[in-house]
């Protein structure tokens, strides 16, 4: 049988590799983005309670009342935007669901999708199984921040569509207040959607603000805003995320969102909904997580690896430079099997391969895990 594949330059996801290599290796896993530790306890007993309390079965298709609710209410405390739950607020299967289908609804075969590298990894496979095109913007491979001279250059009449992420995976870097300014000069008067992806954006550090789109009032008319439960109260194997856009554009991401996944587990939609009431279960995130890249800076404050500035998100580069020439793949390697250590390489984030020498670190982990992952990293 010939089988005519619709991503022949697509292999396995890196995070799977690394994940399995590490495994192999029995080697400490800072590759895969996820936390070590377990969630809050009360979380597992408000999802036991559900299940016991009989919702096991289908949950409304946009999601669970209460959860889009409680959605709403968390974007207008941190945004000062106001989404309506009934039309304007989905919950999704998690964030690669929900921006596959934002991909689905609104790309069109030869369509431009405008997307910044070093970028998440399913974003491009995204576009490209709908015939769309991915036209890629370096970041500033430095601090990686945006260049918008080159986004204004490849803008064209094909361009639908830019995704932006902040806080940035994998860099960690995070989009300032002028960013948005930029973008919104940018599609003012065309048909372009804003794609942000914001999973990380409870985990922004050192006082700075999370620039959501929401807190732009004009941008935030041509954005489909995406997230994750999953980083933000530590279950990313419950996969629920959501999505918020206005009416009219959220119409037709519904559309392919019942037929794509129609709902959502509903036990754990419920259990969200009552854990979030309580702010502190998102609001105190932050400073969980700068406490976390702090003593991960600390712990390897005296190795040969250089740490690239981290604002947001829970992932750290360190530039390797100094110790060695390989490829970032073949040091990663190296380092999961011979010294019993998994990162991600980074270039696996760029179509490229740019390789400049870089490892991310995912600190999600528990302090025991980063001390022994600082012991062999100083020995480097
Ligand atoms: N987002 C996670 C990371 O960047 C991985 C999720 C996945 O494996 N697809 O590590």
């Amino acid at each position: 049988m010939h089988i005519s594949s619709k991503l022949p330059n697509i292999g396995t996801t890196i995070f799977t590799v690394m994940g399995g290599l590490a495994k192999e290796h029995n080697a400490i896993n800072l590759s895969q983005g996820f936390p070590d530790f377990g969630c809050d306890p009360k979380l597992l007993e408000l999802a036991q309670k559900q299940m016991n309390a009989g919702f096991n079965q289908y949950a409304p298709m946009p999601g669970v009342i209460q959860l889009r609710e409680c959605v709403a209410k968390i974007i207008s405390t941190c945004y000062t935007q106001n989404y309506n739950p009934d039309t304007e607020i989905t919950i999704t299967a998690g964030a690669t669901q929900a921006i596959y289908t934002a991909i689905a609804a609104f790309i069109h075969a030869n369509d431009e999708v405008i997307v910044f590298e070093p970028a998440y990894d399913c974003y491009i496979p995204a576009i490209e199984l709908h015939g769309a095109k991915a036209i890629c913007s370096q970041l500033d491979p430095v601090d990686f921040s945006i260049n918008w001279e080159d986004v204004k250059s490849k803008i064209s009449a094909k361009t639908k569509m830019i995704m932006i992420n902040s806080p940035h995976n994998p860099s960690g870097a995070v989009i300032n207040a002028n960013d948005l300014l930029e973008l919104e000069k940018i599609i003012a008067g065309k048909n372009i959607i804003v794609l942000s992806d914001e999973v990380y954006e409870h985990m922004v550090f050192d006082g700075q603000l999370h620039q959501s789109v929401a807190r732009n009032k004009t941008l935030v008319n041509q954005s489909i805003i995406v997230s994750s439960f999953g980083k933000t109260v530590h279950t990313t194997g419950w996969k629920i995320g959501y999505v918020a856009a206005p009416k009219e554009l959220m119409v037709e991401f519904r559309k392919v969102h019942q037929f794509l996944v129609f709902a959502v587990n509903h036990p754990f939609q419920l259990a969200l909904a009552e854990f979030l009431l309580d702010e502190k279960n998102y609001l105190e995130l932050k400073h969980f997580y700068q406490a976390k890249r702090d003593l991960f800076l600390k712990l390897t404050s005296s190795s040969r690896l250089t740490p690239l500035k981290t604002s947001g998100t829970y992932f750290q580069l360190m530039s390797y430079k100094t110790i060695s020439s390989e490829t970032d793949t073949d040091f990663a390697i190296k380092l999961t099997k011979e010294k019993k250590l998994a990162t991600i390489p980074l270039s696996v984030f760029y179509t490229n391969k740019y390789d400049n020498k870089v490892l991310r670190f995912c600190f999600a982990k528990k302090d025991e895990t980063l001390e022994q992952a600082a012991e062999i990293i100083n020995k480097l």
